[in-house]
């Protein structure tokens, strides 16, 4: 087997624990549309149908939410991977719908999803991943290929990784193949050559293996499933990297 000299990580679930990340970043910024929009009808708005509009929170939960982005994303299955995207088109209808006008829809969308992005990005990753990573950019070429609406330029941990590719914002997200060999391409190496690592048996472990990658699999909900493909190695957290990537040799 050729030696390995590329990594690429998955981010969400890989080098944190996004669960609490997204828990409150998703609680946070629906109570402060409903707050923030509650104070700008009371204070600012003179039309007096707008001004009796209500609490949008009252009529429309999280619950809502969720449900219409799923139905947005039913509409527009080519946008399945822009979460982003999809939020903020789903607060747009559901705002409109409570009775804003749309460009006034349109600006809370927008703030709404400015300041569910801030939450979002509000995280640390394990305490292990900052000096691994340091020691492994110095062996290997490291990308990041996310899903998720994580933007790593918003984050320390950029600087440690030379390419870092939004795969939902290309509009093929994984388990497309393509940011995997995006990301390839750009670190001049090839599948044979690279290991990825991710949490995901659909979206992580399955398309790389399919290329000829090897695989660390973080096997974070414990999913044990016996036997795994040759080239699959199955980590429970990403801080054994080092010792695999040893055992495997270069
Ligand atoms: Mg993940």
């Amino acid at each position: 087997m050729s030696p390995i000299d590329t990594l690429t990580f998955d981010l969400d679930d890989t080098l944190w624990d996004n669960r609490p990340i997204m828990e409150r970043a998703e609680q946070e910024h629906h109570a402060w549309l409903d707050d923030a929009l509650a104070v700008w009808l009371d204070e600012t708005v003179v039309d007096e149908a707008l001004r009796q509009l209500g609490r949008y929170g009252e009529g429309y939960t999280l619950e809502h939410y969720l449900q219409r982005r799923l139905d947005v994303a039913r509409r527009h299955p080519l946008r399945r991977g822009d979460f982003t995207w999809l939020r903020e088109r789903a607060l747009v209808e559901l705002l409109e719908e409570f009775g804003l006008p749309r460009s006034a829809a349109h600006l809370w969308a927008a703030a709404a999803i400015e300041r569910f992005l801030t939450l979002r990005h509000e995280l640390t990753p394990y305490p292990e991943v900052v000096p691994m990573l340091d020691a492994l950019r110095t062996r290997y070429g490291l990308a990041a290929i996310t899903n998720g609406n994580a933007d790593l330029r918003r984050l320390e941990l950029a600087h440690h990784f030379s390419v870092i590719i939004a795969a939902g914002e290309m509009l093929t997200p994984k388990p497309d193949a393509r940011p995997f060999l995006a990301a390839l391409a750009r670190l001049g190496s090839t599948p044979s050559r690279a290991l990825h690592v991710g949490d995901s048996w659909n979206e992580d472990v399955l398309p790389a293996w399919r290329l000829g990658m090897r695989v660390a699999w973080i096997d974070k909900r414990g999913e044990d499933p016996g036997a795994l493909p040759e080239g699959v190695y199955r980590l429970v957290h990403v801080r054994e990297l080092p010792a695999l990537l040893d055992q495997l040799g270069r």
